[in-house]
């Protein structure tokens, strides 16, 4: 159910309703903005054409654009076929031929009545000394001069739907929307110099100059401000809400985590301990957590959450753990039930794979609450499975979910605390965006000890070195990836490169190498995943789905073919997972041609830091927030109009803004919280307008 302010209503109809627009354009349309009448406001100009013009046909170039008026003269109609039709008219005292190919004179005869006046506007031609020019861009009535569009907005463009076509569609959208309240704190309009919201619409979309293109532009500032304080306020009601959510206070006894750290091989960072403590904060208060933990791959994620998974322990409930992968899953039940087993508390795996009498078994077992920490995938949240009293619930490798999925996930657990756990190296930009309505701790410290990984960037040209060293390499013991390019949007290509260079790997190095890609089945890939983890593989040749979290200590070698055409954020995972033991591993990134300016900073990026944060801000830098993750599907960066590779600044604000107004007007029931609504629905934050209506 919508309860849209009626003022929106025009900007939310279907594209279709737009004059010019029928089903075959509306298809186009959606693919290239939308399928809404709003979608068309936020397709920015891409460029501008100036035809405004002062020069006199005598003084014109070969090639210029010339825009004047003219009177038409003579009509030469062709002889034969291929030749053009031409119109001969006068201005300035100079003759200038339209020429055209391929149209019919009965509408040329229409047009150009002979003695007529015409505003123009083409591009010149000068051959042999006589002015031409092909197809005029525009042609009006001299006695409607303003239908010459002196400054035509460029657009970017799909096939079928050419510049005219796109800037009536746009000008209708204009029309149609309508003068909306002021949302913005007026200071703030004050000191920016912002124009209303529907004013900077229409500046946006008629930039005059060079500079009211870039996004830096005040109207198009303006814009994104509009839509970024959509997105933090959306985000910061969410919050609010979680907030007042009251949970269970969870205050252990702290005897387990003595046995623990009594049997931990090693000391806990500095930052370990610190968001231990941040996470038992929020346990032991009675409203419900919802925290993000970021940590580098092999910061020890695992060790925090098994830690504070005691405390619910501690307090005779349950805590569960799910990862995105069964592999993943399977290799958290190894590390914890190992110390779990030393100090008596009871871990399960739950798996697609557990099944019949085991399930039946396990799923007892939970319900009456013997089994404590359950570990496992999605299948964690199906129906049958109940617990006795689940208390904490942690969600790994969790840059795959959106808010959407976060708040479907916590209402099924018993108002229990959630945590989720990231391994992705966010900016700080796009933790704001993407995790706003979360709490938020970084272990930004790896356990000392840790040798660098030796990175390589060689051409793909020097594979057979590569060989021969691998060669070596694997005869001393050593295991390594080999990672396929990733090619785009054709997982069916991904999967030929692989198989052919598993194949071509096979015929030097035997059995010893295994394949694993993501149209195996689950069974097939753990298969072979465990085989190279005892040791019978040696090479795994792999598409990109060993990029999440997997850990097999010995593997120390990382080989990333066409790693060009990887994100930095990509490549950063994949050499995680050699920088797991203490011993020197090494990642070796082959790059084919042609090598983009973009890509060779990449590289380089890449061979000079193993910071996560910094190469996720040079990732930021380089394209935008939009590919952070290398995929779009992300959630990351689904703004319309807001860049945050330059508006960074801007979302600060609105993270603040919202939060003040949330603060002096917690349901938007001021003025302005009415207007702030409008904003939210312009911006389909529907989450949000979900959250008030729920109560
Ligand atoms: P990640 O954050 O990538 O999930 P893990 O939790 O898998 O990292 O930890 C990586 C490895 O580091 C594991 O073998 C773990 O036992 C070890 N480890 C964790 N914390 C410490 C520490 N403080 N000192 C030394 N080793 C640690
Ligand atoms: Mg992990």
């Amino acid at each position: 159910m919508h309860m849209r302010p009626s003022s929106l209503n025009s900007l939310f109809s279907p594209i279709e309703t737009l004059n010019g627009v029928g089903s075959r354009t509306s298809a186009l349309l959606k693919n290239l903005c939308g399928n809404k009448v709003a979608d068309l406001l936020w397709h920015l100009p891409s460029g501008f054409i100036d035809r405004r013009c002062n020069i006199s046909l005598r003084n014109v170039q070969d090639g210029q654009l010339w825009t004047g008026k003219v009177r038409v003269a003579e009509h030469i109609p062709p002889h034969t076929r291929k030749q053009p039709y031409r119109i001969i008219v006068e201005a300035d005292g100079e003759q200038l031929i339209l020429i055209f190919f391929k149209t019919f004179g009965d509408s040329l005869c229409k047009t150009f009545s002979v003695d007529s006046e015409k505003i123009i506007s083409g591009k010149i031609e000068i051959f042999n000394n006589t002015l031409q020019m092909p197809h005029p861009d525009y042609v009006v009535n001299a006695s409607s001069p303003e239908q010459m569009p002196l400054i035509e907005t460029i657009y970017p463009l799909t096939a079928g739907i050419n510049n005219k076509m796109l800037n009536k569609y746009v000008h209708q959208a204009l029309q149609n929307t309508p003068d909306l309240p002021e949302w913005l704190d007026e200071h703030m309009v004050k000191k920016e110099k912002f124009l209303s919201f529907k004013q900077s619409l229409w500046q946006a979309h008629h930039p005059q100059k060079f500079e009211d293109l870039s996004p830096n532009n005040l109207s198009r500032r303006r814009l994104a401000y509009d839509e970024l304080l959509a997105n933090q306020l959306s985000l910061a009601i969410v919050r609010q809400r979680m907030k007042k959510q009251k949970g269970h206070a969870l205050i252990g006894n702290g005897r387990l985590k003595q046995k623990l750290s009594d049997i931990l091989p090693f000391e806990l960072t500095s930052a370990q301990k610190r968001v231990i403590a941040e996470i038992e904060n929020d346990l032991q208060s009675e409203y419900r957590m919802q925290r993000l933990l970021q940590g580098d791959v092999g910061s020890g994620k695992t060790v925090v959450a098994l830690i504070t998974m005691l405390c619910a322990v501690e307090c005779g409930g349950q805590a569960a753990i799910m990862a995105p992968t069964e592999i993943l899953a399977q290799q958290h039940f190894e590390s914890i039930s190992e110390l779990c087993d030393k100090i008596g508390v009871k871990p399960a795996l739950l798996t697609g794979n557990v099944k019949g009498k085991n399930r039946k078994i396990l799923l007892e077992d939970l319900a009456n609450g013997k089994i404590q920490i359950l570990i496992g995938t999605h299948a964690l949240f199906t129906e049958d499975v109940l617990f006795h009293d689940l208390k904490y619930v942690i969600v790994d490798e969790q840059h795959r979910f959106g808010v959407k999925q976060r708040m479907q996930l916590s209402q099924k657990g018993n108002l229990c605390d959630v945590l989720v756990m990231t391994a992705t190296p966010i900016p700080r930009t796009l933790v704001l965006t993407q995790y706003g309505d979360m709490e938020y701790s970084k272990i930004d410290e790896l356990p000392r000890g840790r040798l660098p990984v030796t990175t390589t960037v060689m051409p793909l040209t020097k594979i057979h070195d590569i060989v021969t060293a691998l060669q070596r390499r694997l005869a001393d013991g050593s295991q390594a990836y080999w990672v396929c390019p990733l090619v785009e949007e054709s997982e069916k290509i991904d999967l030929s490169a692989a198989t052919e260079r598993f194949e071509s790997l096979q015929k030097i190095f035997g059995s010893a190498v295994g394949l694993v890609h993501g149209k195996m089945k689950e069974s097939e890939k753990n298969a072979v995943m465990s085989e190279f983890k005892n040791g019978n593989i040696k090479l795994l040749v792999s598409t990109t789905v060993i990029e999440v979290g997997v850990n097999v200590p010995a593997a120390t070698i990382m080989i990333v073919e066409h790693a060009e055409r990887f994100g930095l954020a990509q490549l950063h995972q994949l050499r995680g997972r050699i920088k797991r033991g203490n011993q020197a591993s090494s990642c070796v990134l082959m790059y084919g041609y042609p090598l983009s300016d973009v890509a060779r900073q990449r590289l380089n990026t890449m061979k000079h830091t193993e910071d996560g944060f910094i190469i996720a801000e040079e990732d930021l830098k380089l394209r935008g927030g939009g590919e952070i993750l290398g995929t779009r599907q992300s959630g990351f960066n689904n703004f319309k109009i807001a860049d945050l590779s330059v508006h960074a600044d801007l979302l600060q604000t609105a993270y603040k803004d919202a939060a003040l107004i949330l603060q002096s007007d917690p349901e938007l029931q001021s003025p302005r919280g009415q207007n702030l609504r409008t904003l939210l629905y312009l911006f389909e934050q529907d989450e949000a307008i979900r959250t008030y209506k729920a109560g």
